[in-house]
C-alpha cells in the first residue's frame, strides 16, 4: 500500500516514459491520509490540485513582485505586468492562438462564456434567431445562451445525443439553417467524457453562416488544443481545471471577432480615453478586461500551462486513456455497475451508477475509503435526464492518477455494492 510520504512508482511509471510517480511526488495535497488512509484524489474533473510549480510559481510572485499591471511606471507594477503577460503569451502559444491579445483573462469557464453571450451574441442575434446548445452542455454552457434568448425573443434548442453520449450529427445537420447564429458545444463532457469532434462539428457551423462557441473546461486539462487546427471561433477554459488557481480562465477568440464585439463589463482599463462627452474603449485584449484582474492567478495559470507542455498533452492523455481503461474495465466487472457515457471517444471522465445505491451514498462511502469522487448532476441536468437518473457518481482522473489509484477506486465501490447487496 502507498504511504503519505512517500510515492511508489506506479506499473505505469515502469511501463511508460510517462513518470506518474514523480508527477506525484510534486503534489503536496495527494500525500495526506483521510480516513486513516492515503487520499486517492479522483475528482479532477471538478477541480484539480496544485503541484508545487503552480505552488512556488504564485508564492514568489506574491513574495517578490506583486503590484498592480499595466498603470504603473515603478520597478513592482512593471515586473507584476511583465509577469502577467507573459502568462498570457504563454496560454496563446498553448492554444495555438495566432497572437496573445486573443487571450482575455477571465474568472473561468463560466465567465468566458458569458462574455461572449453578452457581447457577441448581444449584437448578432436578434428575435425568432435560434442557438444551439447540445444536448450535453454543462448549465454554463447553455443558461448563459437561455437568458440571451429570453432577452432577445430568440429560440435556445438542443442538439441531441444518442444513448452512447455522442452527439447527433445528423441532428446538428437537420437543425443548422440560417436561423441559426451561434452553436455552443463542449470539447469534452465533464458528465459523460464524450470528446467531441469539434473540427467537423465547426465545418458544419461555418457552412450555415453561424459561429463555433466551444466550452473546453475539460478539453485542456486532458487533450492537445490548438484552435487553429479546431476551427472555432470561441474557446473557453478553466485555470483550476488544469492544476493552476481558481478565479482564472481564459477566453479565446478569433482576433477579427474580438475587435468588431462590444465591450461588456466597464470600468478602468477597457477604456482609452473618458469624459462625459465621449468614451473611448481599448484595444484588445484589454477592451474585455475591465477593472483589476486575477493577476496571482495569471501568474499560476502560466506556471501550470508551462507543467502540461513539459509533461506534453499527448503523454497526458495516454497516461489518463490507461487509467481509464483500467477503471471502466474494473467497474464493469462488479455486479450492477453501469457505466453512463461509452462514446468511442473519451477523455478520463467516468460516470456511474451502483443498481438500488444512491450516487450520493456511494460517493460518502467512497470517501470513507479515502477515495474523493464526485456524485451529482454534475450541472448537467439535461444529461441527466437523457439517462433517467437524478445524478451519478464520477471518477475522473488526472496527471497525477496511476493504477493503484484505480485500484482502490474498484475496491471501494466493490464494498459500496456489498455493503447495500
Ligand atoms: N464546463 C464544463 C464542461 C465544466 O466541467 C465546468 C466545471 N465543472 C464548467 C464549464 C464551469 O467551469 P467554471 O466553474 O470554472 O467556470
Amino acid at each position: 500500500m502507498r504511504s503519505t510520504s512517500q510515492p511508489v512508482m506506479s506499473p505505469l511509471a515502469s511501463s511508460s516514459a510517462y513518470d506518474v510517480a514523480a508527477v506525484r511526488a510534486t503534489v503536496p495535497a495527494l500525500h495526506q491520509e483521510i480516513a486513516n488512509r492515503p487520499l486517492v484524489y479522483l475528482d479532477n474533473a471538478a477541480s484539480t490540485l496544485r503541484p508545487e510549480r503552480v505552488l512556488e510559481a504564485v508564492d514568489h510572485f506574491e513574495r517578490h513582485d506583486y503590484s498592480n499591471v499595466h498603470r504603473g511606471i515603478h520597478e513592482l507594477s512593471q515586473r507584476a505586468t511583465t509577469a502577467f503577460e507573459a502568462a498570457r503569451t504563454k496560454v496563446a502559444s498553448h492554444l495555438g492562438a495566432s497572437r496573445p491579445e486573443e487571450v482575455i483573462f477571465v474568472r473561468g469557464t463560466t465567465e468566458a462564456i458569458n462574455l461572449v453571450a453578452q457581447t457577441y451574441g448581444r449584437s448578432q442575434v436578434s428575435e425568432g434567431d435560434v442557438v444551439l446548445v447540445s444536448e450535453m452542455e454543462h448549465h454554463s454552457n447553455m443558461v448563459p445562451w437561455q437568458l440571451l434568448c429570453l432577452e432577445k425573443g430568440a429560440q435556445c434548442l438542443p442538439i441531441p445525443m444518442c444513448d452512447r453520449g455522442e452527439l447527433r450529427l445528423d441532428e446538428l445537420d437537420r437543425l443548422l439553417d440560417s436561423s441559426v447564429k451561434v452553436v455552443a458545444v463542449t470539447h469534452v463532457s465533464n458528465a459523460l467524457g464524450t470528446i467531441n469532434p469539434i473540427r467537423e462539428i465547426a465545418a458544419k457551423v461555418h457552412e450555415a453562416g453561424a459561429v463555433l462557441v466551444v466550452d473546453g473546461a475539460q478539453g485542456v486539462p486532458h487533450l492537445r488544443v490548438d484552435v487553429a487546427e479546431l476551427d472555432c471561433d470561441f474557446y473557453a477554459m478553466s485555470g483550476h481545471k488544469v492544476y493552476a488557481p481558481s478565479g482564472v480562465g481564459v477566453l479565446w477568440g478569433r482576433h477579427e471577432l474580438l475587435d468588431s464585439m462590444p465591450p461588456w463589463h466597464g470600468g478602468g482599463n477597457m477604456i482609452r480615453s473618458v469624459s462625459f462627452e465621449q468614451t473611448d474603449f481599448n484595444e484588445l485584449p484589454h477592451k474585455f478586461e475591465a477593472g483589476t484582474p486575477n493577476i496571482t492567478g495569471a501568474v499560476g495559470l502560466g506556471a501550470a500551462i508551462d507543467l502540461v507542455d513539459d509533461l506534453g498533452p499527448e503523454n497526458i492523455a495516454r497516461h489518463e486513456a490507461q487509467c481509464l481503461q483500467a477503471a471502466t474495465e474494473g467497474l464493469l466487472e462488479i455486479e450492477g455497475v453501469r457505466i453512463l457515457g461509452t462514446a468511442s471517444s473519451k477523455a478520463s471522465v467516468l460516470s456511474f451508477v451502483v443498481d438500488g445505491v444512491h450516487p450520493h451514498d456511494v460517493g460518502a462511502l467512497l470517501d470513507r475509503d479515502g477515495v474523493a469522487v464526485r456524485a451529482g448532476h454534475h450541472c448537467a441536468q439535461p444529461v441527466m435526464q437523457h439517462f433517467g437518473v437524478p445524478s451519478t457518481s464520477r471518477a475522473s482522473f488526472g496527471i497525477y492518477n496511476d493504477l493503484e489509484d484505480v485500484e482502490r477506486l474498484v475496491a471501494a465501490v466493490r464494498r459500496v455494492q456489498e455493503f447495500f447487496g
